[in-house]
């Protein structure tokens, strides 16, 4: 090999110059990478909402040796429980040697992901066709939302107060949903609406029967069909979809991206991306240090307004408890806690290069994002993380040799959004956003790279350590 230059040595000692993660890890750490997403992967198609990602993630905990949180009881280094909030949100806790007065460690991922909700009186019949109305969840781009397969999952509440399990679409042989979009041949006027009310709303129509009941005479026979079979299927009556919480989501299952397999497409990244090695790091970290409590909560992409989400007290509610446990305030607790916001970033496309800014955007296969401040315009709605923190977490992955990267949501004034952050520094606690960077992000279909998803669990692991 030829000698370097000075110049060469130069730069490399004193210039910042992310590359690929290829070039910064071996062989061994690819495989190991590639394996951890087999796991990812089975658990991104087996929770396609909050409610199922809790549900896998409580099976998980408990195959770990996680026991439900038991507010009496007092727990040691070592011990692992685990707190439920209303079906839709999770806490997973690993003690650690020190009291929890001197602080826990966070890692607060989100389980919710943009879809198509029900609305409370969702089916009506049109032409002899059965269809559902829908309120959109989240950020999305209507029209991507058409003309792709849909499942419909979540639960019903009976009259009598029994929960019934709804999931169709998802198992082999099982019929699916669609919304319908206008043949190109009559969308002269359609294509004149701008991008944004290319689908409005109130077109997002779910496509659910078309067949009469019998042959009967009688208006809306097709709605009444379908009103029977769920009755047969579920016991459950029209009244019902008040007393539910049915979500319409992809019905695509997830898959290896590219000729080399180096990526992952599927319905949900956003945000169980950084929710899996969230947990993963919390089965896998021993006797640590400091308390671990990983949060994986519900209602981000609406704001995380409501009970589940962040906003709620739920979460400090639960350091209250652990703080009454060793004898302390709660406040104390909270006050020298650190957290990780886990959730994703957008990835450079070099399709939509305007909106980003090249030396301070996140792109695949670059490792875990650094995000130290989300929000629109001049900064504003955000956690600006502070430079003593962002030292602290630099040399946790560094030490940890966790290969990284910064990035900010966009270019300055090209948009902005907006993570748990801010309602976990709200409660003083010092915290960052880490994650995966995502293409096509709140799409059906995102996008992201298999090194970035294991980067992400070796950031929280090295935290959880740390
Ligand atoms: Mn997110
Ligand atoms: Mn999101």
């Amino acid at each position: 090999m030829a000698e370097k230059s000075k110049a060469e040595l130069l730069r490399e000692e004193l210039a910042y110059a992310p590359t690929h993660a290829m070039k910064q890890i071996d062989e061994k750490e690819v495989q190991a990478a590639d394996d951890f997403c087999v796991g990812y992967m089975q658990f991104l198609n087996e929770s396609r909402t909050e409610r199922e990602a809790v549900a896998y993630m409580q099976k998980a905990a408990e195959d770990n040796g996680f026991v439900p949180f038991d507010r009496a009881k007092k727990y040691a280094c070592g011990d692992k429980v685990y707190f439920i909030n209303r079906s839709k949100a999770i806490i997973l806790t690993v003690f650690g040697k020190k009291s929890v007065r001197e602080g826990v460690r966070i890692a607060a991922a989100h389980i919710d992901s943009p879809r198509l909700d029900l609305k409370p009186n969702p089916l009506y019949e049109d032409e002899q066709m059965a269809l559902f109305k829908t309120h959109y969840y989240g950020g999305i781009k209507k029209y991507q939302w058409t003309a792709i397969p849909l499942s419909l999952h979540g639960v019903v509440y009976l009259k009598d107060g029994t929960c019934v399990n709804v999931c169709v679409g998802e198992k082999e042989g099982e019929p699916k949903f669609v919304v319908t979009d206008l043949l190109p041949h009559l969308a002269r006027e359609q294509e004149k609406r701008t991008l944004e009310d290319g689908i409005k709303g109130e077109e997002l129509n779910v496509l659910v029967g078309s067949r009469p009941f019998c042959a009967d005479e009688g208006s809306e026979l097709v709605k009444l069909n379908i009103l029977k079979l769920l009755f047969d299927k579920y016991g459950m009556t029209e009244k019902d979809f008040l007393s539910a919480e049915l979500e319409v989501v992809p019905a695509m299952p997830v898959c290896d991206i590219g000729f080399d397999r180096s990526m992952i497409g599927g319905y949900g990244h956003d945000d169980r991306v950084c929710a899996y090695p969230s947990a993963m790091a919390a089965f896998d970290v021993k006797d640590p240090e400091y308390t671990c409590v990983t949060v994986l909560t519900d209602k981000e992409e609406t704001g995380s307004d409501g009970n589940t989400g962040l906003n709620s007290s739920y979460m400090p509610y639960f350091l209250y408890d652990l703080a009454a446990a060793a004898g302390c305030e709660g406040y104390e607790v909270l006050r020298n806690s650190k957290c990780l916001s886990a959730d994703v970033n957008a990835a450079f496309d070099p399709t939509f290069p305007s909106v980003q800014e090249k030396r301070n955007a996140a792109f695949i296969n670059r490792g875990v994002v650094i995000t130290k401040y989300t929000g629109a315009r001049g900064k504003s709605g955000t956690s600006d993380a502070n430079a003593d923190y962002m030292s602290f977490v630099r040399r946790v992955l560094d030490d940890a040799k966790v290969v990284w990267q910064t990035g900010e949501l966009g270019a300055v004034d090209a948009g902005g959004g907006g993570t748990v952050a801010k309602y976990v520094a709200k409660l003083d606690v010092d915290v960052v956003d880490v994650g995966v960077p995502v293409l096509s992000m709140h799409a059906p279909f995102e996008v992201v790279s298999k090194l970035d998803v294991y980067m992400t669990y070796r950031a929280i692991k090295a935290f959880y350590e740390a």
